[in-house]
């Protein structure tokens, strides 16, 4: 039996692996897109590394936010039965409806509070290129959404799978700067779709959306575990370093809790 992570009352934050984050804040815990599977081959999609906690150790859980239930990267079947065992589920439309449960499905800049004076309001991404094929209810590649968490003054953007920089400014005029913000930022490619371009953001971009958010703490994830990542970690500390905010990257390893104070 492992021991249930200890709660922080100020924010803080813990990569399981993949685009699994454990965010404690205002005394709630929310974890996003919950992957908890070990390694496996899921067709299209090979995973090759397995989480850095077992999900026992946060089930204790408020929310658990899903930016799609579509891809088994974003969540997995572990994922799944963590989320559906969640009191709270937050996600778009077509995702709630598909998980059911507690899914609660918001569009884009509708929001819900989840108890302490913490809102999540879901905000636009786009899960491809711009141009890219639409699937049969009229999203590129499947709908996507991504969160921000407000508490108090407290500001926190959660990319979700997004391509989209049109995205990111929008959020910022809408939001205004951010405090923190985590970024998928693997350069997802699948071969055979919208020509190997790419499904989320590359380290590049990653970077050029945490200057647009103004975001002094920066955690990127989704760029390991799975095989379809073209960007890693050494493309990111490249892309922040050449952009001169290598300090607001958060280099804490999987598995260990990191708080940025404001
Ligand atoms: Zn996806």
């Amino acid at each position: 039996m492992r021991v249930v992570q200890p709660r922080h009352q100020s924010t803080a934050f813990l990569v399981v692996g993949g685009p699994t984050v454990v965010i404690d804040v205002a005394g709630l815990r929310l974890v996003t897109d919950p992957t908890f599977d070990g390694p496996g081959d899921y067709g299209a999609l090979l995973k090759t590394e397995g989480p850095a906690i077992d999900p026992a150790e946060v089930a204790d859980a408020d929310a658990v936010l899903v930016s799609h239930a579509d891809h088994a990267d974003n969540l997995d079947a572990s994922g799944r039965d963590f989320a559906l065992a969640a009191p709270l589920i937050v996600t778009n439309p077509g995702s709630a409806r598909a998980l059911g449960g507690a899914a609660r499905g918001l569009s884009p800049w509708e929001g819900v509070d989840v108890g302490r004076g913490v809102r999540v309001t879901a905000v636009p991404a786009t899960h491809g290129p711009a141009d890219g094929e639409l699937d049969a209810r009229g999203w590129v590649n499947c709908e996507v959404t991504g969160f921000v968490i407000e508490a108090g003054r407290e500001r926190i953007y959660v990319s979700g799978d997004n391509t989209s920089m049109a995205h990111v400014g929008r959020i910022r005029d809408r939001f205004g700067s951010f405090d923190h913000a985590v970024v998928h930022a693997g350069r997802a490619t699948v071969p055979g779709k919208f020509s190997g371009r790419p499904l989320s953001l590359s380290s590049e971009r990653a970077s050029a959306a945490a200057q647009l958010l103004e975001a002094p703490h920066v955690v990127v994830v989704h760029q390991t575990g799975w095989a379809h990542f073209v960007d890693g970690p050494g493309a990111t500390i490249r892309a922040f370093r050449d952009a001169g905010i290598l300090n607001v990257l958060d280099m804490a390893p999987h598995g260990r809790w990191s708080s940025a104070a404001r």
